[in-house]
């Protein structure tokens, strides 16, 4: 069957295919260390899951809701981020999707016209410029400086009349960056003079660690709030990624137009999760903080040695989400071999899943999630770290 042009151009996603690989050697009763994965593994706290049975039970969770989300969860999303970010949204400035990726997916449908080009800082996170190209627009990256930043100079360079938005993702997938409120408030007003859209993808915001501050791009004053879409969800901070529940806030007509959009799309994200996701709101901060905690714990342990493997190198700790990007160009010179045949060596010879920096326009790198015990992440790095020895 001839396919489409725009899926033709789309490319599966990548980190989803390392993940299959991951877990099919795994079947064949490998014993594999996958750090290609890109969610927590803790499985749901209890009183969420405890929420979402009552919701089954009483009948609550069989029919549709308003496609873009029970006012009921509208109001607990408000409540939350108001005492965790200092947001201010309405409720008709809300809405919730079948998880962030569909958050993101029908902004790029609301707000793009082909032709259009939006900024993506580079590194970025891989399905950003696919959803980007099936809106018919075109995704423009912009490389940071040599101190691996990102600076209102480097996304004026790559501006042009087409731009019409930017994603600035902090705490950053792959990196784990976050930017300062300086920053921030730079590149809003940057774009706010450009009439540039931000899109602030805010679904790491709760996960940041060893004292490190996260500033939501909606909290930097009126203009900047203005011309900003918040994207988030309850995946990573909740652990929550199988019940698909994703966030948009910004502009009421603009989260009409998506509402619209998923009501033809989608229709609402399942009920069950939604009432899940009242109660994650509600009470889920104990367990969220307690995940908080033990994410930091293997950030903490993990990252000397993983900067002591011969080749690796990292210009300093991440700060958030639950990755590392190290640098491995100096790895891949010593072992002679290509990124692909690292990342394939790693997988096949070394049984741990990584994912290559390729995917996320950035090659020499590899992405490393931290998301498993620490007994696990230990013996992973050993085994990279032997990787590289035996092939120098
Ligand atoms: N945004 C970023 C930066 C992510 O890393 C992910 C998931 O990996 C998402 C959005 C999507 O989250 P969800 O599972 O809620 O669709």
């Amino acid at each position: 069957m001839k396919l489409s042009r725009r899926i033709q151009d789309i490319q599966p996603s990548a980190t989803m295919k390392t993940l299959g690989l991951a877990k099919q050697l795994q079947a064949e009763g490998v014993d594999m260390i996958n750090m290609g994965i890109g969610e927590p593994d803790f499985t749901t706290p209890e009183v969420i899951e405890t929420a979402a049975i009552t919701a089954i039970k009483t009948g609550k969770a069989s029919f549709y809701t308003p496609a873009s989300g029970l006012k009921e969860l509208k109001q607990a999303i408000s409540d939350h981020f108001a005492d965790a970010f200092h947001l201010n949204y309405d409720l008709d400035q809300i809405a919730v999707t079948t998880g962030a990726k569909m958050a993101l997916y029908a902004t790029f449908q609301a707000i793009l016209d082909p032709g259009d080009e939006v900024l993506l800082p580079e590194p970025y996170w891989v399905s950003y410029a696919e959803q980007i190209k099936l809106a018919g627009a075109k995704p423009v990256a912009a490389p940071l400086d040599a101190n691996g930043r990102l600076t209102v100079d480097l996304l004026a360079a790559k501006a042009t009349d087409q731009t019409k938005a930017i994603i600035l993702n902090s705490p950053q997938n792959p990196t784990g960056e976050i930017y300062s409120r300086d920053e921030l408030i730079a590149f809003g007003n940057w774009a706010v003079h450009q009439g540039i859209v931000i899109i602030s993808d805010e679904i790491y915001g709760e996960l940041v660690y060893n004292g490190q501050t996260f500033h939501s791009m909606g909290a930097l004053g009126e203009q900047i709030k203005a011309q900003t879409i918040i994207i988030n969800g309850v995946s990573k901070t909740y652990s929550m990624t199988g019940w698909r529940i994703g966030i948009v806030m910004g502009d009421a007509q603009m989260i009409k137009a998506i509402s619209a959009f998923v009501s033809h799309a989608t229709g609402n994200p399942a009920a069950v999760s939604q009432y899940a996701s009242i109660e994650a709101f509600r009470s889920g901060a104990t367990a969220a903080e307690k995940m908080r905690k033990e994410f930091e714990t293997r950030l903490n342990t993990i990252y000397p040695k993983l900067v002591a493997i011969p080749g690796f190198r990292l210009t300093k700790k991440p700060e958030g989400a639950f990755y590392l990007f190290p640098n491995i160009e100096e790895a891949l010179a010593l072992t002679q071999l290509s990124s692909t045949e690292f990342v394939s060596g790693l997988l096949t010879e070394a049984h741990v899943a990584v994912v290559d920096g390729i995917v996320f326009g950035v090659p020499g790198h590899i992405r490393l999630s931290y998301a498993l015990s620490l007994e696990q992440l230990e013996t992973g790095v050993e085994r990279i770290k032997n990787f590289v020895i035996k092939n120098s």
